[in-house]
């Protein structure tokens, strides 16, 4: 794949790069040992400093840093303003609670083992590689790299390769903010050199974020080279409508949960699972909303949904639809490529699903909603749990036992009651099963990649 600026609206290739060569990549993994080397000795309160002012600067540029991304990948400009701003406050959300996420924590007894002290302190495992992916090509990388930073690991980024402006943006944001020089860089290289770079013991971890594939052959390299890796893959959430529900929140939700990022978002309500009592009124009203969603060009403010971000993208999500229409779904929203330059899909809704068809199972990553009719909660569970996959989940209903029994029973990493799947700096983030494993937000990612070290002392003598 070539390292490019493939502008989705237009078909278009903007700007292409050369890749890295071994000697500049050889550079980079030396330059982010280094400053890992003394990153991990600056105070906290050094560290927050630096991570303000970078979030300062990245502000001062949202208008530039969101044409970056509607331009390699398609999103909404809006949207992707909103991407900006969402950056900064997690990077300040780090810089504020660091120290006290990262902070000693002391047995209260230390003579049931023996000592006159025992605690735990967290420290930076050193230089963690991040393989990430295009759809939120900002915020994806700073969620990694803002807590990273604070623990005192560097980061070495290697971008999906059609952001590759997005990368260098990113490569360049922490330069001269006060971390140390090479503290987070971006690697302009293929997939297939990314095994060559986790080998390298100064690599001392690996995240990745994207695909199940992409997941399992890091994940593999990483095994056996026993290192750290935190897995956010694909997901097919499922958005659960119980009769009790806000039936006019519900679908209008439905729909921003199903198009937003034009319905590339890994969170997204994908699978829509309604109660019959509800079904007929929630299909007909989500399905002409759908329908009357603005497409067209992510440059112009009135856009709803841009085009898809990528060509194969656009093809697979064409195909997925195609397949479930050759094996009998029916179509109320959208389903046929638009005769017009740039990789657009309709906003579209199917139903009739049966098991055969590859969208029932597979992730469909673009503005498609399959719809299922079920008769109870038992149903709607067996439907939810019926992928591979296990990010989020939503479920609308006022009924507390019904609340608890899918919270409970679903498959997932979250469940949003009565509201969408969204990632915020302050609740924990990842998935299971197919998903993947870690968690990226909050407290806990930020102690993913750190050493938590025991230490034990013993009576004076
Ligand atoms: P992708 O094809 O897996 O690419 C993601 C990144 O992995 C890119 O940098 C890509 O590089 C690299 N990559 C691909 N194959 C690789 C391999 N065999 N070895 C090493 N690196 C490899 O995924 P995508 O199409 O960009 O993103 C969409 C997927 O990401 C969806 O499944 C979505 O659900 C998932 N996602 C998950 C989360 C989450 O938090 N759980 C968030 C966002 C997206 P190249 O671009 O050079 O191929």
């Amino acid at each position: 794949m070539p390292i490019a600026t493939i502008n989705p609206a237009t078909g278009n290739t903007e700007r292409t790069f050369p890749a890295d060569t071994s000697a500049e990549v050889e550079t980079k993994v030396a330059r982010a040992h280094a400053a890992h080397l003394e990153l991990r000795r600056m105070s906290f309160s050094a560290r927050a400093a630096a991570m303000h002012a970078a979030a300062d600067a990245l502000l001062a540029d949202v208008d530039q840093a969101a044409r970056v991304i509607t331009i390699e990948m398609g999103r909404p400009i809006a949207q992707s303003e909103a991407e900006v701003l969402k950056c900064v406050k997690g990077m300040r959300f780090y810089a504020d609670h660091a120290e006290e996420f990262l902070a000693d924590t002391v047995l209260a007894d230390p003579a049931r083992v023996g000592a006159s002290r025992a605690w735990t302190r967290y420290e930076p495992l050193g230089v963690v590689l991040a393989v990430m992916p295009w759809n939120y090509p900002l915020w994806q990388v700073l969620r990694f790299a803002a807590p990273a930073l604070m623990a005192g690991n560097t980061g070495l980024l290697k971008h999906a390769s059609n952001v590759p402006q997005s990368a260098l943006y990113l490569g360049s944001l922490f330069e001269g903010s006060g971390f140390p020089n090479g503290s987070f860089q971006a690697l302009l290289i293929g997939a297939h050199d990314v095994h060559a770079v986790l080998e390298d013991d100064r690599i001392k971890a690996v995240t990745l974020t994207g695909s199940e594939p992409a997941g399992r052959s890091v994940a593999a390299i990483a095994g056996s080279h026993i290192k750290k890796a935190v897995l956010e893959l694909g997901g097919s959430d499922p958005f659960i409508v119980m009769p009790t529900a806000d039936l006019d929140e519900a679908v209008s939700t439905a729909v921003r949960a199903r198009t937003v990022n034009n319905g590339q978002s890994c969170i997204a309500g994908k699978r829509f699972i309604i109660h019959e009592d509800v079904y007929d009124d929630f299909a007909g009203r989500f399905a002409s909303k759908m329908a009357a969603l603005r497409v067209g060009d992510p440059l112009d403010r009135e856009t709803e949904i841009g085009p898809l971000a990528t060509r194969g993208g656009r093809d697979e999500i064409a195909e997925l639809v195609d397949d479930a229409i050759a094996k009998g779904a029916a179509v109320l929203a959208g389903g046929t490529v638009p005769d017009r330059a740039g990789w657009y899909y309709p906003p579209t809704v199917i139903s009739e699903l049966t098991d055969d068809m590859r969208v029932v199972m597979e992730e469909a990553f673009g503005p498609v909603a399959t719809l299922y009719r079920v008769k109870d909660r038992d149903e709607a569970v067996r439907i939810a749990n019926q992928t591979t996959f296990g990010l989020s989940s939503a479920v609308w209903t006022t009924d507390s036992d019904d609340e608890d029994y899918f919270v409970t029973r679903i498959e997932a990493g979250a469940v949003f009651i009565n509201g969408m799947s969204v990632s915020y700096p302050e609740l924990p983030f990842g998935g299971i099963k197919a998903s993947g494993y870690g968690r990226e937000l909050a407290a806990e990612g930020i102690r993913e990649f750190c050493n938590l070290k025991t230490v034990w002392r013993g009576a004076a003598s």
